[in-house]
């Protein structure tokens, strides 16, 4: 039995923090919501990777003067199960006590503690 909506979105909530596609349940945008992510690599290991790219550049731009800028994981909110269309408040809100639970468990795979307050829209 599915604990969400179907097998795949339970599969995307156990690869939270791990790379490549994932979904956490997160509070940050001012409202409760899950957020899709796409990461080259694992949470655990991006200190390494920002050192090794600071040893390789350290004043973070090209041979040419221009700034490195590296997207080292994308975020985006989402409102429907990628995979089966559901509508994700719907599940929140019947599920509230277990969502919560993922939003702290996820923390530490969000943005970091940056915190965006909107009117709820996106
Ligand atoms: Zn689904």
């Amino acid at each position: 039995m599915n604990k969400w909506c179907c097998k795949q979105f339970d599969f995307l909530i156990g690869q939270a923090g791990e790379k490549l596609l994932s979904v956490i349940a997160t509070d940050e945008y001012g409202r409760k919501c899950f957020q899709l992510i796409a990461r080259p690599f694992e949470k655990d290991v991006l200190d390494e990777v920002n050192t090794a790219l600071s040893n390789y550049s350290p004043d973070h731009t090209t041979k040419g003067g221009k700034p490195i800028s590296i997207a080292v994981a994308m975020f985006s909110p989402l409102l429907y199960c990628p995979n089966c269309g559901k509508k994700l408040s719907k599940l929140i809100k019947k599920n509230k006590d277990e969502f919560d639970k993922l939003v702290k468990e996820h923390l530490k795979y969000s943005h970091g503690g940056t915190r965006v307050e909107t009117n709820g829209e996106f």
